[in-house]
């Protein structure tokens, strides 16, 4: 089958390891990657300080990472999330989870905190724990190369924080081969706070298939499917950057930390733009023919990207036009491990803090939109939590309560997270999703294309937030990139030929529901109350352009019925206290279908 059978748990305090077989009474129902991750951690540490020793960061493949499958580059990232306080998923490409299945590993569990820094080189042979003194205040660029040059084995795939994480910034994310980020909820700062600076993974173990002869001719169909689709080609071309212009024309690109839905300057940030003034070359995670991923190169600059929603934060949110200027932001940010989406959107509550003159002493910068380099200095001082960076180093939510004076209003973030790409104004579907979620992704549901349709109803919001929730949950199991276009019914008889599994699409939609009660119970225990599954102020004051609520302003009473919908759907009482019993609920949503 293509899980290895076997974890690691790590202890940072006292240096220890043990190996186990992988767990497999939870393999069924939560499979991998999002689901199993997240059986774990709710079993090991159920409350845990984020930044306390008991604290796990668990690195989980899925069944998919590593195998012949399209876009098997995928793995996930698990822990509780300083920023949130919530249970954080983190999902990433590059080539570490393949990495980590080679070295013989489902899972990777790192407890404990060590007195020094340290790293961790793991591979299908050995397992050390090393000193990083001499690593410890680098960017994660170097810290990459070094440990690339230290270790040079078979092909060794490094996660490295940057001083972001190590100055326990709560937007730290965990850089993959430089160019790709375990990135949100600052489960950086959680590896920071263990003094751990890098693991280093390695190896040659074979994958294996339950069986081999149906998956090979299941797997191909597949790939053909997957590469034949006009959407992928088109993805291939332009990019997640291609939703700049979709976001410019369907009025949900966040422009000026959200005040706007459109931003008259788009054009030199969009895909076309880009693939011309950044030389574009395409690339890809590994194993993966879609390739969506973009090499930038020019003046001295080699960077993977810009992706959209970064591009959306650092560049239309502060009203950046200059495409070169938001992928040097976006590679200061990269290089010290900084989360582009909190930081970006940090950013424009920034600017917007300075346009009203909320604080009296900004360290000499002139933090005013369209700035880039005073942009740029303020990212770096943040990391460094230096001057009035130290005021944002932790986020937007934060920030806003130091400062107050009705900051909070215009501070972007849902419990704590600066909310994904869309500006819920012009798409109402995606404000309920990201208020309802885990934590404020848009990892958990795209959907702005929901209210494009003219089928699609006010009244469908919870249904579909419900019904593409759990089907992301799913993919997030397997793990799959989201951007491969087939559905669950093709994904399952994949699963089962790899692993040996008995799942069908209903059963990976159960699976889906069953993640989000789990997820849900996990931060009702951990502080979040249903009070707190609501947009801004901001989204409740302004008119919105387009999308259903085009020329309104959105009434917060009505707001709440779409939400209170929502935990009607899934069994939830009116608290958002799950109550049912969640194997109803998958045939209840497809039924509906
Ligand atoms: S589609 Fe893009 S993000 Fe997904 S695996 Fe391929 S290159 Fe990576």
């Amino acid at each position: 089958m293509s899980y290895t059978g076997k974890c690691i748990y790590i202890n940072l305090t006292d240096g220890t390891h043990r190996m186990e077989q992988t767990d497999k009474s939870l393999l069924q129902d939560y499979i991998g990657g999002k689901g199993l991750g997240f059986a774990l951690l709710d079993k090991l540490a159920p409350n845990p300080n984020p930044f306390g020793a008991e604290n796990p960061l668990i690195f989980v493949n899925g069944p998919f990472t590593g195998t012949k499958i399209q876009t098997s580059a995928r793995s996930t990232l698990v822990s509780r999330s300083p920023l949130t306080g919530s249970i954080q998923d983190c999902h990433c490409g590059g080539n570490f989870g393949p990495a980590l299945k080679r070295a013989g590993y489902d899972y990777l569990i790192i407890t404990g905190k060590s007195a020094k820094p340290v790293y961790i080189y793991l591979t299908d042979e050995k397992i050390e724990i090393l000193d990083a003194m001499n690593l410890w205040g680098k960017g994660i660029f170097q810290t990459n190369d070094e440990l690339v040059k230290a270790h040079p084995g078979k092909n060794p795939r490094i996660a490295a924080i940057g001083q972001a994480g190590e100055n326990l910034s709560k937007m730290a994310c965990i850089g993959i081969d430089k160019h790709r980020q375990f990135g949100r909820g600052g489960l950086g700062a959680v590896m920071g706070s263990k003094n751990l600076k890098a693991v280093v993974v390695d190896g040659n173990t074979e994958i294996k298939y339950f069986d081999e002869e149906k998956f090979k001719k299941i797997n191909l169909q597949f790939s053909k499917d997957v590469l034949d689709n006009e959407g992928v080609k088109f993805r291939r071309v332009k990019g997640t950057m291609k939703c700049v212009r979709s976001g410019q024309e369907n009025e949900f690109l966040p422009t000026k930390n959200f005040q706007k839905c459109t931003y008259d300057e788009f054009e030199g940030i969009t895909s076309e733009t880009a693939r011309k003034e950044l030389n574009w070359e395409d690339t890809s995670c590994y194993n993966c023919a879609i390739r969506c991923s973009k090499w930038a190169r020019w003046d001295g600059h080699e960077i993977e990207g810009p992706e959209y929603e970064t591009t959306a934060f650092l560049g239309s949110g502060c009203e950046i036009s200059d495409i070169k200027e938001v992928t040097i932001s976006n590679e200061i940010c990269n290089d010290l491990g900084l989360d582009t989406i909190s930081a970006g959107v940090t950013c424009s509550f920034a600017m917007e803090c300075f346009e009203k003159g909320l604080i009296e002493d900004w360290s000499g910068l002139e933090l005013k939109w369209g700035n880039a380099k005073a942009q740029q200095e303020f990212l770096k001082m943040m990391v460094k939590k230096e001057g009035v960076g130290a005021i944002f180093a932790d986020g937007s939510r934060i920030a806003s309560q130091k400062i107050g004076k009705g900051s909070e209003e215009f501070a972007i973030n849902v419990f704590g997270m600066e909310i994904s790409g869309v500006n819920p104004l012009g798409c109402l579907t995606m404000g309920v999703s990201v208020s309802v979620s885990d934590f404020a992704s848009h990892t958990r549901l795209w959907c702005t294309e929901a209210e494009m349709g003219s089928d699609f109803k006010i009244e469908d919001i919870p249904i579909a937030v419900v019904d593409g929730q759990n089907e992301i949950n799913a993919r997030n199991c397997l793990v799959i990139c989201d951007f491969v276009p087939l559905g669950l019914d093709r994904l399952a008889p994949l699963l089962n030929a790899a692993t040996g599994l008995n799942h069908t699409e209903n059963s990976l939609r159960e699976v889906g529901a069953r993640i989000t009660d789990l997820a849900r119970r996990y931060n009702l225990r951990n502080g979040r109350k249903f009070t707190d599954d609501i947009l801004p102020e901001r989204f409740f004051r302004e008119v919105a352009p387009s999308g259903f609520m085009k020329g309104k302003v959105l009434d917060k009473e009505f707001f709440n019925e779409l939400v209170q919908k929502v935990y009607a759907i899934r069994g939830w009482d009116e608290k958002g206290e799950p109550k049912k019993n969640y194997e109803n609920m998958g045939i209840k949503i497809n039924e509906k279908k």
